[in-house]
């Protein structure tokens, strides 16, 4: 008597294409005949058929978008396009919390301290200079100058305030620049691309 077990195991092979003992007729009239070897030689073929079907690479997204153009370089000019209107979109959306943050300063009646009035004319003044990088990308590098130095201040000053418990230091001091930050470098390598890479190693060689 013939298991079951037996004929679906060469059941099995017959789907890898392997060598099995049984004979083929042998087990063919047995699945003829048996409802659950029946059925698992059913399952069998449509979960090998499904197996197949997912060897076949689904085409990558980039690929889809960049349909056309079989050119590496232009493929990689076009990524670096997209990527600049990113950084661009973003340093215009910085302008405008830096504008808003500017005139709610000044628009507060509270502030009649001359150091708080100062303050919201510099916000003003980084609003209007990451207007002009969206504009002109190349001018990243001396907007960032001066935005890197407001964060590493605040920062500084937060990271003191926390460890001396001198009350609570409004958070957006630092994400505002922080942010402002990331845009910048975002849009200043995606313009410049392989020369930040090496101004990035000259940097790590030669600390400011
Ligand atoms: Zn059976």
């Amino acid at each position: 008597m013939i298991e079951h077990d037996q004929i679906q195991a060469a059941l099995s092979a017959r789907l890898d294409g392997e060598a099995h003992s049984l004979d083929d007729a042998v087990v063919d009239a047995h699945v003829a005949q048996c409802p659950e070897c029946s059925r698992y030689w059913e399952r069998s073929v449509a979960l090998s058929r499904e197996l197949k079907a997912a060897e076949i690479e689904p085409p990558d997204l980039a690929d889809v978008i960049l349909a056309g153009v079989s050119d590496p370089w232009r493929k990689m000019a076009q990524r670096r396009m997209v990527t600049l209107a990113i950084g661009r979109l973003a340093l215009v959306a910085m302008a405008l919390v830096w504008a808003v943050w500017g005139i709610a300063l000044m628009a507060n009646p509270e502030t009649t301290d001359p150091a708080a009035t100062s303050f919201a004319a510099v916000r003003l003044g980084v609003a209007l200079a990451l207007g002009l990088t969206a504009w002109r990308p190349r001018q990243v590098p001396g907007v960032l100058l001066i935005v890197g130095t407001m964060f590493t201040f605040t920062a500084g000053f937060a990271l003191r305030d926390a460890l001396l418990h001198y009350g609570e230091y409004p958070l957006s001091l630092v994400l505002v620049p922080l942010a402002t930050l990331v845009a910048l470098v975002w849009t200043w390598a995606a313009d410049r691309g392989i020369e930040v890479r090496r101004a990035w190693s000259l940097l790590n060689a030669n600390p400011l």
